[in-house]
């Protein structure tokens, strides 16, 4: 691929056969799950030969969209404007009404907090439909199925949209991983738009982050971590036991930390922390990939889960298939036993 700037319109007659990926970025940088969508949509570009193009929107976005030329990609659409520096939902939907223009086949998203704040208003303003939190597809034919989840992730559906392109598409942090990511070199497109017309109601105050970690379970050489199989806070004792005789750092899952029965520092996964100790043992978790994405690195992976098919077991180097209130004690009551304690 060259590594030509090109201006305009010129190069985009083909767009109707496009997949268009817009990149959430954040200090300069694309959000983690923009890059794993981006992966996601390198897969379906190559299955299906639509071609694939980046659209980065901002105020001074030329250092971001040259990070993002090293990916594998048609072209990046560079669309730069003083009025999309700070998001506004207005503003944004207006920029892409015109960008979508071009018809392409599907515009795929993160499922960040931002995207998901406009999302629907563009759908709205376009008459086209929205599908969050996307998990996957599966080709049909000439087209795309998406699979989202449902009932608390207990079911997973396949979902075909029948409204006209483009289709809006939000991608759920930690479906796919930015590792599969395929580097190559591509032309940039800059892209003007007409915002005149709109008229900003917002000031946006501060961004902050709604969690930051105290805890650094990056260093742990061995972590009890405990999912909802624990059933209340009260059984956390049982766990404290086990990581206290191992020397262990205790870690959860997310429901774990929304129910307070652990801090929220504690948490592992997508939208927790990352780990990679030499052992994690998983009691009472199923392995789902929000969960997965933030442990999967560890050297040992050690689940104790009474369902036989949880999906923790296909990571796991060891399992244990049983109740976790007769396991745990079990093997602490040896671990004393070895230690003399
Ligand atoms: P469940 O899925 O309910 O599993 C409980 C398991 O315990 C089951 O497999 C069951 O068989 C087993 N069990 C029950 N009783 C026993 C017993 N007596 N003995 C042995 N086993 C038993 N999740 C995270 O963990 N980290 C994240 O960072 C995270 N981020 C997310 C971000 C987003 C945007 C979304 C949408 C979800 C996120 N999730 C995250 C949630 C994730 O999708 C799962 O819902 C969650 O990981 C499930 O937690 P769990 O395995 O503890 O619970």
């Amino acid at each position: 691929m060259g590594s030509a700037v090109v201006s305009g319109y010129s190069i985009l007659g083909s767009m109707k056969n496009a997949i268009y990926v817009l990149l959430d970025h954040r200090n300069g940088r694309a959000r983690r799950v923009s890059l794993e969508t981006l992966a996601l949509a390198q897969k379906m570009s190559v299955e299906s030969g639509l071609s694939l193009h980046p659209v980065i929107l901002g105020g001074n976005i030329r250092p971001l969209v040259e990070q993002v030329r090293v990916y594998r990609t048609d072209s990046v659409l560079m669309v730069e404007d003083p009025k999309l520096a700070e998001y506004d939902p207005d503003f944004y939907c207006e920029a892409l009404i015109q960008i979508l223009k071009d018809r392409p086949q599907i515009l795929l998203m993160g499922h960040t907090y931002q995207n998901i704040d406009f999302a629907p208003k563009l759908a709205a303003a376009m008459n086209k439909a929205l599908l969050t939190d996307c998990i996957g597809y599966r080709r049909d034919g000439n087209d795309f199925l998406f699979i989202r989840q449902m009932f608390r992730n207990r079911l997973n559906a396949e979902v075909n949209i029948e409204s006209e392109r483009p289709w809006i598409v939000t991608v759920q942090t930690g479906a796919f991983t930015v590792d599969e990511l395929r580097e190559g070199r591509t032309d940039l497109v800059q892209r003007s738009v007409n915002l005149s017309a709109v008229i900003g109601q917002r000031k946006n105050l501060r961004t902050f982050k709604v969690f930051k970690s105290k805890v650094d379970l990056a260093k742990a050489r061995v972590i009890v971590s405990v999912g909802r199989g624990i059933k209340n806070a009260e059984n956390m004792k049982i766990v404290e036991e086990f990581a206290e005789v191992l020397g262990a750092e205790i870690a959860g899952s997310r429901p774990v930390v929304d129910n307070e029965w652990l801090e929220r520092d504690r948490q592992i996964g997508s939208s927790g922390q990352t780990v990679a100790p030499r052992l994690y043992i998983a009691c009472g978790i199923s392995g789902a990939i929000q969960h997965i994405i933030g442990m999967k690195n560890s050297t040992y992976i050690v689940a104790i889960n009474r369902d036989p098919n949880a999906p923790i077991f296909g990571i796991a180097t060891y399992g244990i298939v049983g109740d976790l209130f007769e396991i745990i004690p079990a093997l602490t009551r040896e671990l004393r036993k070895e230690a003399n304690l």
